[in-house]
């Protein structure tokens, strides 16, 4: 459902007290990936190797400098406009901090039902309260929750306000950035089982990120290693980390608990 080739993201390194460019920093460099329908595709890697920067030319928010991201056999680097936004609704992301999607001045239901309003063709107007309550049941929220402000609910409760409002565009594909790593460890097994059932009830594919192997190992189909920008392994969990041929596999592999 979603493949990339060769894509490359470089920014350009400023320096001094006039900020010149000095020349370009590689955070994606090469990186090609293939997710299928329904599956769960781990990435991990080392703080600073990439992965936020590809997750966000996957989901077109950000755009490559080169190289190709094919989603659902649309070229999705390539469309602009209206097509673009019809696309990139198929493929969303996951934050890391809920917090940084959410409007502080939205309630829980006015949160989940932005997006009913701004893409008018996903419900009929009489019809979405009815969807955002049951999207607020499917992630786990009470209807007690719907007039809450985000300040006003725990770490985990926000993570699930913010997986309700990409599921109300029906995406076929999830990003999730670090999606519990913010959270405490019993908070973070919370959200994992729900996105794991979500998974189950909804077809869902996933590219799940992280930073260790701890979360990412339960869920993931196949694993993708980056180091420095680059995928330097990947494949099933049990070869990855198994035979790991790169020596960063294998620091990571030796760190797992
Ligand atoms: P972490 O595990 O800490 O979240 P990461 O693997 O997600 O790290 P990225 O956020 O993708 O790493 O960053 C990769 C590199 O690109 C870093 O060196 C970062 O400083 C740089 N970078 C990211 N975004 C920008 C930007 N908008 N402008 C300039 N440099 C950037
Ligand atoms: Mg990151």
């Amino acid at each position: 459902v979603l493949r990339v080739t060769d894509l490359v993201k470089h920014f350009p390194m400023r320096k001094g007290p006039l900020r010149r460019t000095v020349g370009v920093l590689k955070a994606v460099d090469g990186v090609s990936l293939e997710l299928r329908a329904g599956e769960t595709l781990g990435v991990v890697g080392e703080s600073g190797c990439g992965k936020s920067t590809l997750a966000r030319m996957l989901t077109a928010h950000e755009r490559p400098t080169s190289g190709e991201v094919d989603l659902l056999g649309r070229p999705l680097h390539k469309l602009r406009g209206a097509e673009l936004r019809r696309a990139r609704r198929r493929v969303q992301l996951i934050f890391q901090d809920p917090s940084g999607s959410l409007n502080p001045r939205m309630t829980v239901a006015a949160s989940v039902r932005e997006p009913f309003d701004v893409n008018p063709d996903l419900a009929p107007r009489g019809e979405r309260d009815r969807r955002v309550r049951e999207l607020l049941e499917l992630v786990g929220l009470g209807p007690g929750h719907a007039g809450r402000y985000p300040h006003q609910l725990s770490g985990g409760q926000r993570q699930r306000v913010g997986i309700a409002r990409a599921l109300a565009l029906r995406p076929e594909v999830l990003v999730c950035d670090e999606p519990v790593s913010a959270l405490d460890v019993s908070v973070q097994a919370q959200i994992v089982n729900l996105l794991e059932r979500l998974r189950a009830e909804l077809g869902l594919a996933y590219v799940f990120i992280a930073h260790d192997l701890g979360v990412v190992s339960h869920l993931a189909d196949r694993v993708a290693v980056m180091y420095l920008g680059r995928v330097v392994e990947t494949g099933p969990q049990e070869r990855v980390y198994g035979h790991a041929a790169h020596p960063y596999t294998q620091a990571l592999h030796a760190a797992a608990p």
